[in-house]
Parts: C-alpha cells; structure tokens; sequence
C-alpha cells in the first residue's frame, strides 16, 4: 500500500434499509397483532355472552311453560276430581234409592244443593234409559227433554264401565252456556244399562282461571281430550273449541307419544315457534299444554343482543382506527427516521469526500501540500522520539518556465500530470507520502528511510522521468528532466524543526540547480 493519494473508503451497504427495515416491520406487525388480539377477544367474550344469555332466556321460559302447565293439570285435576266424587256420591244414593217417581223430587234437592255449593257447576241432571232428563239442578228446565242424542248419553248407553267419562264441550240447552259434560253411566241392579248422571261444568270456570295468567296472542294455554280435542283454549277463541290439534307434528310427535314433555314446535306451518310443555292428568283422560312464543320469550334477550352487538362493533371499529392510525403514525414516524439516517449518511459521505478535497491536489490528484505538512509533523515526532532516519526528496522540473512558454500551460499541466502519475506509480512503503508542493514542485517524504534508501528513490525518480522522454526544446538535454534536493537524517529536539529540514533540503535542490540542474544534491 502506498500513501500517494488520497483515498476515501466508499462504503456501499445501507445498514439503515436492513436493521431499521427489520425492525420497523416487527413493530407494525406487532401493533396489528395486538389490535387483532383484542378485537378477536372482545368478539369472543360477547359472542359468549350472547350465547349464554340466549340459553338463559329459553331456560327460564322452559320453566316458565312448565310452570303454569303444573298450574293448569293441578286446577283441571281438582275440578274432574270433584266432578267425579260428587257424581259417585250421587249414583250410590240413586242405586239405593232407585230412580222411581216418587225418589224424584228428593234428588231434585239434593242436586240443587251440590249445584249451589260449588259455583263451577252449571246443572247436574238425571237422565233415563230412554235419554229423557228426569231430574235437573238448572233453575229452568230445557225446551226438549230427550238427550238421547248427545254424546255422553250414547257412549254410557254403550259402554258398560262404570267409571267417569269427559265429552267434548256442548252448548246446554238450559242455560246456553258452553259446558264440559262430565258423566256417568248408571246401571239396574241386574247390570243393565239405567240411565246417565251428568255433571256439566261451566267453561267460564276454566276461563276465569286462565285468564289469571297473562300471555300473549302468539302463546297459547290449551286443555285438551286424549284425542286432541280442544276443550279451553286461552286466548280465548269459542271457535276453536271442539276443534282438533290430532293433525299437528306436537300432538303425533310428542303428546301423543309421551306422559309429559317440553319441546320448541309450532301448532301449524304458518304459525311461529313456541316453546311447549306439556302433560297427560294421571287420573283423567285430559292433557294440559301450554304453548309460550319463543320471540317473546327471546324479546329481552333480542333486545340486549342487538345493543351489546352494536356496542361491540362500535368498540371493534374503534379498536381498528386505532390501530391503523397507530400504524400509520410509526410508519410516518419510521420513514422520517430512515429518510434522517439517509441523509446522515449522505452527508458523512459528502464529509469524506470533502476531507478527501481538502488533503488532495486538485490537478494531479496527488496529496497537497496541507496534508502533506501534517504527515511531516507526525513523522517528524516520531523519527524524534524513536531516532529514526527521515528522509526529504525535494524536486522541481528543470525549466518549466520555458516549457510553459513553449508549449503553452496546458501542456504545462498535462506535463505535470504525467510526473504525478509517475510519482504515484512508485513501489514505496505504506508510510511513504508523495505529495505536490507546489508549482512544478513535488516532494516525498520516506519515514525510517537511511541515506541510501532515499537516494535510490530519489535515482528511480530521476530514472523514470527521463524514461518518459518528455520533449523539451528549452532544456539543454531536449527532453524534461528534474532536479532534486535531499534532506536525511535523525531530527534532533533541540535544533531541528520540520520545516527546518525542508529548508534543509530545499538548500540541496538549489545547490542541484545551481550546479546545472538534471542532478541530485544531499543536504549536508
Ligand atoms: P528552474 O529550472 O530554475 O526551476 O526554472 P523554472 O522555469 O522551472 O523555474 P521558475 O520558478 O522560474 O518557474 C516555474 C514555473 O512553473 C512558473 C510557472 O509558470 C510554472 N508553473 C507553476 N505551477 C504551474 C502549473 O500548475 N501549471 C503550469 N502549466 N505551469 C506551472
Ligand atoms: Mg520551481
Ligand atoms: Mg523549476
């Protein structure tokens, strides 16, 4: 390595696109990560929420179903429990008794009695074989006597058992109110069929009592026969009564098929959901369900979804601004950054080359004189201290002025040039400098170099200058030739300066011109 120009390291890599790219990418990731994290969450814990609360809300309105079906069976199973002792009662007297005409007007009180007592009861009458009502509790006595066309009388007259039998609602002929008969078949002491008891309840009984209970128009409380008869409905619909749910998915699928039960189904395929409950009385023939409307029931539910949904999105889109402003922020943030570390860079370069300007030489690139004076100033400490040779070669250009003139300065500079790059082109040491002096002036300086060492840089010189045959006509040789001045030796503290042993060797170079020029001189 030779110190002959000046030379700037070009750092090529851009250590801030790498390290800062990296990071800056781990830090945008992460602030999305965080802000997806927290969405996802808030998602999930209300998602959750919701779900439950849902399984809440048709809990409790399973139970409330179940509830009032409880309500019902229990109020059903003691209105036909009390039909049914009342009418054993009374057929017990009536096969002691006899049905003859003279026991009539006694049953005819006893009845009115039993019929007084309990306000649910619309008549109880007595009929015979034939159907004809022999005895009636009614304050007023039907138009027609014969039954023997209703339905309870022919299912007696039919079946032999002795036990309690429900028919669908009727209108009474005494009173026209709608009722629920509920009757009895009366045997002769031979077993042959005697007549019917009859017990008609009045359905204002069950609709006064269902009524209590508060529900909508799409939920509905029904009692039903074992055949799915209607027998009450609420809300109340007189229509509907007698009519049958026996077609409907619940009753083949579930009433039907089971004692008792809770299941979400529709009566018919136009109607909504509801959730029903449902039970078969242990002692009667009758079913009690009770149907409550899933949207109602969920209405609250629906209600507090909707809004926490809403809240929820509110916060997720908040959430979301947030973050993509944050992004956006570290990103501005990270690219005026990078953009600052770039330009520091740009300017340490321009800092390099700037000191670069500043040591070199601008016309043959070689050192100038500037950095040359600092070189010498370090060397010269250091020959001192360490009693090192250093060794000077002073050299100018023989008639220069003439070449100038005749050749012009252009030529003059190429010329210049030519010797630099000559000069540059020496196998020296790595701290050996070369630099432009000035004018047609260069020097060298050889740190740690003796006597010998430096003469046989300083011939070289001379050697290769004239190998270049640069033309000269104003010289008595023809061509370019140098003429140099050399200072070595150990600088001493007391009397030596550097600029001394330029002076020194600058004394040689004016002795070697003196002398006839194209020669070396040592200083002595
Ligand atoms: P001597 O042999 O005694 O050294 O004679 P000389 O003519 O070389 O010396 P002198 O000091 O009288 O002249 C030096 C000339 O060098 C003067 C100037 O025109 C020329 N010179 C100095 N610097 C430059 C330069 O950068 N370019 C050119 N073309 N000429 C230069
Ligand atoms: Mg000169
Ligand atoms: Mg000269």
């Amino acid at each position: 390595m030779r110190k002959t120009r000046p030379s700037g390291s070009t750092q090529q890599h851009n250590p801030a696109a790498s390290v800062y790219g990296g990071h800056r990418f781990s830090l945008i990731a992460e602030l999305g990560a965080a802000a997806a994290l927290l969405i996802v969450a808030l998602i999930a814990v209300n998602g959750w929420h919701v779900w439950h609360t849902y399984h809440l809300a048709l809990e409790r309105s399973r139970a409330n179903t179940q509830n009032l079906t409880q309500a019902l069976s229990q109020h059903a199973s003691d209105t036909f429990a009390q039909a049914e002792s009342t009418l054993q009662e009374l057929a017990g007297q009536i096969s002691q008794s006899g049905m003859g005409n003279d026991q009539l007007p006694r049953l005819q009180r006893i009845f009115l009695e039993k019929t007084q007592a309990l306000a649910q009861i619309n008549a109880i009458s007595l009929f015979d074989a034939t159907g004809r009502m022999i005895v009636t509790a009614a304050n007023r006595l039907p138009v027609s006597t014969d039954y023997s066309d209703r339905e309870y009388f022919q299912y007696h007259r039919d079946h032999p058992q002795l036990t309690v039998h429900i028919g669908k609602v009727i209108r009474s002929r005494i009173s026209n109110d709608l009722v629920l008969p509920i009757s009895r078949r009366l045997n002769h002491p031979d077993g042959s069929f005697a007549g019917v008891l009859l017990e008609s309840v009045m359905i204002n009984h069950f609709r006064n009592f269902y009524t209590k209970f508060e529900i909508d128009d799409d939920s509905t409380l029904m009692m039903l026969l074992n055949n799915g008869t209607i027998l009450y409905r609420q809300p109340y619909n007189e229509k509907a009564i007698g009519t049958t749910i026996a077609g409907s998915d619940l009753y083949k699928e579930n009433i039907r098929q089971n004692h008792a039960g809770i299941v979400t189904s529709s009566l018919a395929a136009d109607q909504r959901q509801n959730v029903y409950s449902f039970t078969h009385l242990k002692d009667f023939p009758v079913i009690i369900t009770t149907g409550l409307s899933l949207d109602r029931s969920l209405l609250d539910w629906r209600r507090d979804a909707i809004s926490q949904g809403v809240i929820t999105l509110i916060f997720v889109t908040l959430i979301a601004l947030t973050g993509l402003l944050l992004i956006r922020q570290v990103r501005a943030r990270m690219h005026i950054e990078l953009e600052l570390i770039r330009t520091q860079q740009e300017l340490r370069k321009l800092n390099r080359s700037l000191e670069k300007l500043a040591r070199s030489d601008g016309l043959t690139g070689l050192y100038n004189r500037r950095h040359f004076d600092l070189t010498l100033a370090h060397e010269f400490n250091r020959s001192l201290q360490q009693h090192q040779d250093l060794g000077l070669i002073l050299l100018d250009v023989d008639y220069f002025k003439q070449f100038n003139d005749l050749y012009g300065h252009v030529a003059g500079d190429e010329c210049l040039k030519l010797i630099g790059k000559t000069l540059r082109e020496l196998p020296l040491r790595a701290r050996d400098l070369v630099a432009r002096y000035g004018g047609e002036e260069f020097i060298v300086l050889l740190p740690d170099t003796n006597l010998a060492g430096t003469l046989a840089v300083a011939q070289r010189i001379v050697r290769e200058v004239e190998q270049l045959r640069v033309p000269h006509q104003g010289s008595p040789t023809d061509i370019l030739t140098l003429s140099i001045g050399i200072f070595v030796g150990v600088p001493r503290a007391d009397r030596d300066t550097p600029s001394k042993l330029i002076v020194k060797a600058d004394a040689a170079l004016y002795q070697a011109k003196h002398q006839g020029r194209n020669q070396i001189c040592v200083a002595g």
